[in-house]
């Protein structure tokens, strides 16, 4: 099966800015920022969205969040605040079908969103 983006990208094959990884997930800044701060965090293992995780997922999909919550307070966004999104199918706009948060932050952030 081929790689996905961000498959490659954990595996240097293709550059990204990435501030943060470990055994089961890494962050990268996203190329197309929609904050001052936007960052990816990805699980290593390629679930392609929520909707296709099963109860094997459950410690990947834990991971995810309490690191997300780590890399947002290693960038200084903890007292602030910061909004983590995942798009999931066309409605929400998803675009790259490997499962990824996104922590978004360092302005107010609008809601609802568009
Ligand atoms: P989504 O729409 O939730 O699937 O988000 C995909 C995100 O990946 C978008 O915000 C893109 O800007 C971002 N993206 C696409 N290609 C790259 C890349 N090579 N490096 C970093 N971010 C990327």
């Amino acid at each position: 099966m081929s790689k996905t983006l961000f498959e490659k990208i954990i595996a240097r094959e293709i550059p990204a800015a990435l501030i943060y990884e470990d055994e089961h997930v890494a962050a990268f800044r996203d190329i197309n920022p929609q904050a001052p701060i936007h960052v990816l965090i990805v699980p290593r293992k390629p679930i392609p969205r929520v909707a296709q995780a099963g109860p094997e997922d459950q410690a990947v999909l834990g991971q995810l969040l309490l690191k997300a919550a780590a890399v947002a307070e290693k960038l200084g966004l903890k007292d602030s605040g910061y909004r983590l999104v995942i798009n999931n199918g066309p409605d929400a706009g998803e675009a790259v079908p490997h499962l990824h948060c996104h922590i978004l932050g360092g302005r107010k952030l609008q809601w609802p969103p568009g």
